[in-house]
C-alpha cells in the first residue's frame, strides 16, 4: 500500500542545486532564500574551481592565484527553480549595503547584470525587498554542504567557519582591484568558508 504524502521525505533526498555565475549577456532575477553571503577562497585549477584547502593546497604549493567568491541560494524569477549564485567580492558589496539597511539578505529581490556585456564586464547587482505577496519562500539549502559535495571535498569542521571581522574582504576587495582580480597578498592560510554578515 503506497504511503502518499504532501512532500518527498527530505533526508532521502539530498540533491545538487545549479550554480550560476552572471550571464556575459542578459541578466539572472531571483528572489533570494539564504540569510547571508557565504563564501571562501578558490582557485581556478584544472580546468574548473575548485576551493583553496590551505595550509596543505595543492593549487597555492603550484603558485596558483587564488580569489573569493561568495555564495548564496535563491529562486530564479521565471523558472522558480532553487539555485545557487556565485558573485565576486566586489559585487557582494551590494548585499553587505542592503543588510544593513534590512539586517538579512532573504527575501531580496535582485537582478544582476554585467555592463559592458562581456564575460569580463563589471556585475551590477541591483536589491529591493520583494513583493512576495502569497509566496512562501523555501528554506535556504545547506550551502557549504552542497559546495563540498560539489567540490568533492570534506566539509569543513565549524570552528573552521569565521565571522566577518576575523578576515576583512573589504581588504581584499581593494587588493584585488589594485592587482587585477588575484594575488591579492592576503594570507589565506586560515581561510575556510565565512560568514559576511
Ligand atoms: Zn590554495
Amino acid at each position: 500500500m503506497p504511503t502518499f504524502t504532501e512532500t518527498p521525505d527530505r533526508e532521502d533526498h539530498v540533491r545538487g542545486l545549479p550554480l550560476l555565475r552572471t550571464p556575459a549577456s542578459g541578466k539572472i532575477q531571483a528572489c533570494i532564500t539564504s540569510p547571508f553571503v557565504l563564501g571562501c577562497y578558490t582557485h581556478y585549477w584544472g580546468g574548473r574551481t575548485v576551493p583553496c584547502e590551505k595550509p596543505d593546497c595543492e593549487a597555492c604549493n603550484a603558485s596558483m592565484p587564488y580569489r573569493w567568491h561568495g555564495y548564496l541560494s535563491a529562486i530564479l524569477k521565471k523558472s522558480h527553480e532553487h539555485v545557487i549564485l556565485e558573485f565576486t567580492a566586489q559585487a557582494c558589496d551590494a548585499f553587505d549595503d542592503y543588510v544593513k539597511h534590512h539586517g538579512q539578505l532573504r527575501g531580496c529581490a535582485i537582478e544582476c547584470y554585467r555592463r559592458p556585456s562581456s564575460h569580463n564586464g563589471r556585475v551590477i547587482v541591483q536589491t529591493q525587498p520583494a513583493d512576495l505577496g502569497q509566496v512562501t519562500l523555501p528554506d535556504p539549502p545547506n550551502i557549504p554542504s552542497l559546495l563540498c559535495k560539489m567540490w568533492n571535498v570534506p566539509m569543513p569542521e565549524v570552528s573552521d567557519f569565521h565571522r566577518e571581522g576575523e578576515v576583512s574582504r573589504k581588504h581584499l576587495v581593494k587588493k584585488d582591484e589594485e592587482n587585477g582580480s588575484n594575488a591579492s597578498g592576503f594570507n589565506p592560510a586560515d581561510t575556510g568558508l565565512q560568514h559576511t554578515r
